[in-house]
């Protein structure tokens, strides 16, 4: 018997949802941050064992507090959820579990849902079992685990727990295949995390990476990319006093690409402006929005 089917990793910013979503991939496929919301796409990543499939997704962190009980916005939520044939309600472990608890109880999930508290290698114990028992005893809650994605503790117990949940399937993906994104996507994302690490406050929000050139030679791969930002004076914060920034970026991003290839990497940055690319329908199209 073959089980396939799809995960939905769901929960507010900062959760750990890119950090869970790498440590059960092996792989780093979405960048994580200690920022808010670095995760603009819908990233699906795959992991196969002999007998299943699962299909992971991170989600961008939609859920914004002020939005919590509106009904459009949760509607939303809902339906994006159900697209998937588990979910998976993670938690910092660390922070009240009000609001979350809130936000479970309105979604009226229909599919099962597993509630995971995460970074518990950064809570004590008897706030952990708490918290645990606290969530057991809620309907909507099909199973309740705690993990710490970063430190990959009981990783192999929510699997576990996924297979409970997951249907009888097919695979939907070639079973060599690790995601549905390509490599450029990847690598745009890994120069867009320094910027999100090297970076000022509100910068990084205002600027996208493009791709623009990648080609494999015998020795290395050469990745040409332009980093977008929306007005021309912010060119200038980008690129640094005489270009250190970007000297700066440009290093950083390369060893993680060169890790993520597992190749030697050429890499040049250029730094643009799009006025607004922001608002435009057009740019948003090239950038892959
Ligand atoms: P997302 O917004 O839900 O995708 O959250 P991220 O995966 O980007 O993680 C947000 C922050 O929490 C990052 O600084 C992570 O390193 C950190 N983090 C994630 N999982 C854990 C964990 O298990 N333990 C601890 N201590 N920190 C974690
Ligand atoms: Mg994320």
């Amino acid at each position: 018997m073959y089980k396939a089917g799809f995960v939905n990793i769901f929960g507010k910013p900062n959760a750990g949802k890119s950090t869970l979503l790498n440590a059960l991939l092996g792989e780093k496929l979405a960048i994580t941050s200690s920022k808010v919301q670095t995760t603009r796409h819908r990233i699906k990543g795959f992991i196969h064992g002999a007998d299943y499939q699962i299909i992971l997704s991170d989600t961008p962190g939609i859920i914004d507090p002020t939005y919590k009980l509106h009904t459009k916005m949760m509607q939303a939520v809902k339906n994006s959820l159900e697209d998937a044939d588990i979910a998976i309600l993670l938690i910092d472990a660390r922070k009240e579990v009000e609001e979350s608890h809130t936000i479970f109880s309105a979604l009226r999930l229909k599919v099962p849902a597993i509630v995971v508290l995460n970074k518990i290698d950064a809570v004590k114990p008897p706030q952990i079992e708490q918290k645990k028992l606290f969530f057991s005893a809620q309907k909507y809650a099909s199973q309740v685990l705690t993990i710490s994605a970063l430190k990959q503790m009981h990783l192999e117990e929510l699997i576990k727990s996924i297979l409970l949940f997951l249907p009888e399937s097919q695979p939907f993906y070639p079973t060599d295949e690790l995601t549905d994104m390509p490599t450029r996507f990847f690598v745009s994302e890994l120069i867009r995390e320094q910027l999100y690490n090297l970076l000022d406050q509100e910068m990084p929000y205002q600027t996208t990476v493009l791709v623009r050139e990648f080609t494999e030679k015998t020795t290395l791969t050469k990745i040409v990319a332009d980093i977008i930002v929306q007005r021309e004076s912010q060119k200038g914060i980008v690129l640094g006093e005489r270009g250190s920034m970007i000297k700066k970026i440009g290093s950083a991003a390369r060893v993680e690409i060169e890790k993520f290839l597992d190749r030697k990497v050429f890499l040049e940055l250029f730094v643009k402006a799009r006025p607004n690319w922001r608002d435009n329908d057009l740019y948003l199209k090239e950038y892959g929005y």
